[in-house]
């Protein structure tokens, strides 16, 4: 990455004055717009962005004009990528690959996202230039230089989208990661919200941070709890968009359940205030609404809550001796869940291999380890007593550590180094850590990933079989995985009336897991000679993974899918994310983003643009 000027350029930028109050400002209908123009035999020709190669293409006095308004923050985007495009061989093309690896490597570079692409859908492209902003007005100078450029815009945090939502070629960038500040709330009350909600304790957060920092900062220096992702190094605003689940959210709920208040960037340049007093539609919408389509968050606000005094893991994978004894072990375990574990308890997976195992990688808050053996006791009785038909091929473990080192980098890389790996780079900060379970998704390439929220209905007596036969027939072709955290059946009720007032798909509400079955290459690039992920597999496994998937689908059709955990291809995908949700959401976009400034692959209102965003349809 490098900054196009090297010496600040001071010069002002002509544009309207972009420090607007950051206030309840009332939300009309924008027109900045684009809009069809006529073409010279009269005809409209659609609305297009314009890219480099277009005579409307910002001019470099334009662009530097931009760099002064963003206090020399601007970057003409590099990919390090280009170093193996020159020469593949080399040992600075190794050592990107060798890179690939780090979440934090590739989470530090505005050209890279932490997923390379999908197989037949997407390749990660980086932007021409990038504004890595550090505070609002960055980022209103952004937006208002993409609007009356016509430009693609494209924002950025984490780099965690599966769907490519976060890169665009021929696009301008806002980087969001600069943007980190922690800042913990005794008494929190939402602006214009005096009187009428209570004062709570909450987290403000810049919106490029990443969760392992906000868990270290709110868990282990605060002693509080914020329900953010599993992944430590997915961003806090992409993930608040999408609902955003971590391995607590069947007692603690969604993460954008527990949106208090954001102030965003919206189309018109303007940094709003969103909260339950204060646009409160813009508020709902944030929260589940999908990432990169209203605006660009630049700050959250989040409910923190009383720390449990234990976090503990169950882990354990059992071979079956023969398929049916395997049947009968889906059965069990899924009947066991349903009896014992589906309270705001338990959370994390339940993995169905194809090899006839079947893996336990769970996780338990509010219990100590002796009550969550106690729990356990049972079903690790039943398999005890069948010696013929299982061997545990990895014993099961239950452990147990006091909540407040769950995130504790010092404390993880001391009693667990098996589970935590450090970003390698010389100088990285010690707390630059991340879950070992998470680097296999370090560039990878995807070749497919289906999902749907499975209603807790499937495990009631009469439907247990039917669901472990979909598992069972789905295993035979992929694993297959229950994420309980993902689906809140069993959660409080206070948890589901949050969850229920946001726009995320109301099938979460009553869904005991969210099934996922995905497949992927380890790092690789399409385009980079010698690191190219294998096309002909990807496509082989991306059927296969289809055909699994559709024993699953089959007993949950109508089954709503998570937006950010989702197939690419999703047909009905307005439906499948936000259900009902979905005109509410619709008038939404209408409203804060009438010309659609902002896209992305399947977010609301994308149905009027080009599949690339380019080119308006209608
Ligand atoms: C390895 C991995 C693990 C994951 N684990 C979980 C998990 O445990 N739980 C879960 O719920 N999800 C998980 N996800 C999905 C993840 O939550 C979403 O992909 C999320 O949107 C990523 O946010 P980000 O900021 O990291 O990504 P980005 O790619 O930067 O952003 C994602 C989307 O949000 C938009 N966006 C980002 N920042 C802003 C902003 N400031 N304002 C407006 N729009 C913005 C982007 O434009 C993009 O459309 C995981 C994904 C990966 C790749």
């Amino acid at each position: 990455m490098t900054s196009i000027f090297p010496v600040p350029i001071l010069r002002a930028l002509k544009r309207r004055d972009f420090l607007k109050a950051v206030a309840a400002l009332p939300l009309v209908p924008l027109a900045c717009a684009p809009a069809a123009r006529p073409s010279a035999g009269g005809a409209p020709t659609p609305f297009r962005r314009v890219r480099p190669s277009d005579p409307g293409w910002p001019s470099e006095s334009d662009w530097r004009a931009l760099n002064a308004a963003v206090h020399d923050r601007l970057i003409r985007v590099e990919s390090p990528l280009d170093a193996c495009r020159a020469d593949p061989d080399g040992a600075a093309c190794a050592e990107v690959f060798k890179e690939f690896k780090n979440p934090y490597y590739i989470g530090d570079h505005p050209a890279l996202t932490q997923t390379s692409g999908w197989t037949d859908a997407w390749t990660s492209a980086p932007s021409v230039y990038a504004v890595a902003a550090e505070g609002t007005t960055d980022v209103a100078a952004a937006v208002d230089f993409a609007r009356e450029h016509d430009l693609r815009l494209v924002v950025k945090g984490g780099g965690h989208s599966y769907q490519g939502t976060s890169c665009a070629p021929d696009s301008l960038l806002v980087w969001t990661r600069a943007m980190h500040d922690v800042r913990l709330h005794d008494a929190f009350v939402p602006q214009g919200c005096a009187g009428r909600i209570d004062p709570a304790p909450a987290v403000s957060v810049g919106s490029g941070a990443i969760w392992m920092h906000v868990y270290d900062a709110v868990t282990t220096d605060g002693g509080r709890y914020v329900q953010g992702g599993g992944c430590g190094t997915v961003g806090v605003a992409g993930l608040v968009q999408s609902g955003g689940f971590g391995s607590f959210s069947k007692n603690f709920g969604l993460a954008a359940a527990n949106l208090l208040e954001a102030e965003v960037v919206t189309a018109d340049g303007v940094a709003r205030i969103a909260n339950a007093c204060t646009n409160p539609e813009l508020f709902w919408g944030l929260k589940g609404g999908g990432g990169g389509s209203l605006g660009v968050v630049t700050r959250l606000t989040l409910r923190t809550h009383d720390l449990p005094e234990f976090f503990g893991v169950v882990f354990g994978t059992i071979q079956a001796r023969s398929e049916a004894s395997y049947r009968r072990l889906i059965a069990r375990v899924l009947g066991f869940y349903r009896d014992r574990l589906m309270n705001p308890h338990w959370g994390e997976q339940i993995r169905f291999h194809g090899d006839d195992t079947l893996e336990l990688s769970m996780v338990f808050q509010g219990l100590t380890k002796a009550e969550a053996e106690a729990v356990w006791q049972p079903f690790f009785d039943w398999v005890a007593a069948a010696p013929d038909d299982y061997a545990w091929t990895s014993p099961p473990m239950v452990a147990a550590l006091p909540a407040r080192r769950f995130w504790d980098p010092a404390f993880l890389k001391q009693v667990a180094p098996q589970f935590i790996l450090s970003d390698d780079r010389p100088g990285a900060p010690a707390d630059n850590v991340y879950w070992a379970g998470n680097r296999g998704e370090a560039g990878q390439v995807l070749h497919a990933y289906h999902s749907a929220w499975l209603p807790a209905a499937l495990l009631e007596a009469k439907r247990l079989d039917g669901l472990t036969d979909a598992l069972f027939g789905a295993s035979r072709r992929w694993s297959a995985s229950l994420h309980f955290n993902k689906g809140l059946a069993g959660a409080p009720a206070e948890a589901l009336t949050a969850a229920r007032d946001t726009a995320t798909n109301p099938d979460v509400l009553d869904a005991f897991a969210l099934a996922i079955v995905a497949g992927e290459a380890p790092p690789a690039f399409p385009g980079v000679p010698g690191h190219e992920p294998d096309v002909a597999e990807g496509r082989r496994a991306a059927e296969e993974i289809g055909r699994a998937w559709n024993e699953i689908r089959k007993l949950a059709p109508d089954a709503g899918s998570y937006v950010s955990e989702s197939d690419y291809f999703e047909p009905d995908w307005q439906g499948s994310f936000w259900g009902s949700n979905y005109s509410r959401l619709a008038e939404v976009k209408r409203q804060v983003d009438p010309d659609d400034l902002f896209f992305v692959h399947h977010g609301v209102g994308s149905e009027g643009w080009s599949e690339d965003g380019f080119t308006r349809l209608t």
